[in-house]
């Protein structure tokens, strides 16, 4: 069937084909007569429409989505999305790739995938990446694949990434929500960076110099979230979530019976 044919089928032969069997279904069952293989014929329309459905619906409505979260280094967005993961079976973190060294808690392929810089480098030159910054001297990076391939399959995903890629994400894949994170006030946000103790003191100033520019790219950011309580700061996160799922138009196939 060529593309506008199944444009016909899917917007008005099967939906009055459907109607149609519905209506002699109620009459058949008025004059106590058994309706059944009508009613088969009438599923197996309503499936075909699904199908239908799926194939021709725009990308953004068909797919899982992903929300974007940035925050200035020691705002709490990791502490914030590892708990969120935690609570949302569907959603999957999106493990990006970086030549700064593990932390001592992280785990390769579960916090980022440690890579060499030319490793990183030949990734960038195979087109890999759906978008890529460099951090305090290093690189960081999101695999387009692995970001559709979950989309394909209907996943959710969470990025932890920074405003810049953020907006090249936001250029060039439309559909994404971005949530930047705040701590309450900077004071507090050098005293996390402190008591995280996971850098030295050298890289902790460049990072504080740099939050104080990354939190200017706040403006084109569709949600903001304040973390000073850190159990509503993960609620919140957990709402717009849930808010984002329950969009009328990411719903049509669940609804379509009521229409
Ligand atoms: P980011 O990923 O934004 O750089 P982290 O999640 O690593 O930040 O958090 C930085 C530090 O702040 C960590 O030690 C974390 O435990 C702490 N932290 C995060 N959120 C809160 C909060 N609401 N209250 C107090 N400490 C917090
Ligand atoms: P950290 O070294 O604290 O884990 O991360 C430093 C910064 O790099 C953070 O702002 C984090 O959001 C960002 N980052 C992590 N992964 C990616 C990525 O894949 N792409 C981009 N652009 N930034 C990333």
């Amino acid at each position: 069937m060529n593309k506008l044919k199944k444009i016909i089928r899917h917007r008005y032969e099967l939906p009055n084909e459907i109607a149609g069997l519905g209506y002699d279904i109620k009459r058949l069952r008025e004059q106590g007569k058994d309706p059944s293989e009508l009613e088969r014929i009438r599923e197996s329309k309503k499936k075909e429409l699904i199908e239908l459905d799926r194939e021709l619906r725009p990308v953004g409505e068909r797919q899982g989505i992903f929300i974007v979260v940035s925050a200035p280094s020691g705002a709490g967005k990791t502490t914030i999305c590892k708990e969120v993961l935690k609570m949302l079976p569907n959603v999957r973190f999106s493990i990006s790739y970086t030549t700064r060294p593990p932390r001592p808690v992280e785990e390769d392929g579960k916090d980022y995938h440690f890579i060499s810089d030319p490793e990183f480098r030949k990734r960038i030159s195979e087109g890999e990446f759906a978008e890529w910054a460099e951090n305090y001297g290093y690189l960081y990076g999101t695999s387009g694949k692995t970001m559709e391939d979950f989309l394909e399959k209907g996943y959710d995903i969470i990025l932890d990434i920074d405003p810049r890629g953020a907006k090249e994400l936001k250029e060039n894949h439309p559909g994404g929500i971005f949530v930047f994170v705040l701590p309450p006030s900077i004071d507090v946000l050098k005293e996390r960076l402190k008591n995280r103790g996971s850098e030295k003191d050298d890289v902790m100033k460049l990072r504080f110099k740099k939050a104080m520019d990354e939190i200017k790219e706040i403006v084109w950011y569709d949600y903001v979230i304040i973390n000073d309580d850190l159990n509503s700061a993960i609620d919140n996160l957990k709402s717009i979530y849930v808010a984002e799922k329950s969009r009328r138009e990411r719903l049509t196939e669940k609804i379509k019976d009521f229409m």
